[in-house]
């Protein structure tokens, strides 16, 4: 069991964009949901977890490796899975891992040879693991990156945006694979999809501004709003005129007419439904109000 410990994490860049502002996690084994909108800061803060950039000030610690000051340690037991993984076209799924294989310090030929097999069975990649990775989808050049990730028995496994460009039978496995690796490691998910965390996440933290706005589990998030969510459809010509009289937290098409939810403490009448409150009410409760 490992423990990821981040304190007082702060990054400013040159330009004076504040991305990380006094970051405090506490991360053990399983799928974390990183959740934030575009801009929050997750990449600032997957990248100095990844040791691809430094933080002005704090510390981060992975059991009693000290991320910030000691990067090649780290880098022994993290595994990074970017947006897009890179993959170099033209050779096989085997070629590519026995490749990486060879840079993380595997130079047993024998022990190379039996941790790709074993790598590719385990992302159902074994069958393909001749054919060139060029004429691959999406999902399963995904499915490399997390076998590339899982290379050298990580801690720490980073993914960032890992869904964008799937298709839903592809995202489906992809989470499936990801869940399994949860159960052994620690996993931080960065996403700004809330179905993702939703569907795999026991543990979750919502940023935005550089600053956590919310730490804990999903079921919590969502009971701390229980009785407050309420919804309504109107008409597209009402929707500015219900946000000033309201609290709106969403709004999103449905037929054709933009289908609200408000948080209000009291039924606010006026043909609003109590619903009970999904992940996205608290995210977009969190990133409005902050403070809720
Ligand atoms: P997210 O991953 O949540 O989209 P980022 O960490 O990429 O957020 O960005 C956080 C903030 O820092 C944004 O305002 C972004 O424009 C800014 N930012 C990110 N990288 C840099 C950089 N290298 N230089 C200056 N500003 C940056």
């Amino acid at each position: 069991m490992s423990q990821l410990k981040i304190t007082n994490l702060n990054k400013t860049y040159p330009n004076g964009t504040r991305a990380l502002h006094d970051v405090n996690l506490e991360i053990s084994n399983g799928m974390f949901g990183l959740l934030g909108p575009n801009g929050a800061g997750k990449s600032s803060l997957m990248r100095t977890l990844s040791t691809l950039q430094e933080a002005d000030s704090g510390s981060a610690f992975i059991d009693d490796i000290d991320i910030l000051n000691k990067p090649k340690e780290v880098r022994q037991i993290l595994g990074y899975l970017p947006q897009e993984f890179g993959v170099y076209p033209r050779i096989t799924a085997s070629q590519i891992l026995d490749h990486i294989s060879i840079l993380k310090g595997v130079t047993n030929r024998k022990e190379r040879k039996d941790l790709v097999d074993y790598l590719l069975q385990k992302v159902n990649l074994y069958k393909e693991r001749n054919k060139s990775v060029k004429g691959f989808s999406g999902g399963m050049k995904q499915r490399v990156g997390i076998a590339q990730a899982l290379i050298g028995d990580p801690k720490l496994i980073i993914v960032d945006e890992p869904t964008a460009g799937l298709d839903p039978g592809e995202r489906n496995r992809f989470h499936n694979l990801l869940a399994e690796v949860g159960q052994e490691v620690i996993v931080i998910l960065s996403t700004h999809i809330v179905d993702d965390v939703k569907e795999l996440c026991t543990d979750m933290a919502i940023m935005n501004f550089g600053k956590i706005v919310y730490n804990g589990t999903p079921a919590d998030a969502l009971s701390a709003l229980n009785g407050k969510v309420w919804r309504k459809t109107i008409e597209r010509s009402e929707k500015e005129q219900y946000k000033k009289m309201y609290n709106v937290i969403s709004d999103k098409m449905v037929s054709g007419r933009p289908q609200i939810h408000v948080l209000a403490e009291n039924n606010p009448g006026n043909g609003f439904v109590n619903v009970d409150p999904n992940l996205e009410d608290v995210f977009f409760t969190r990133i409005h109000t902050e403070t809720v």
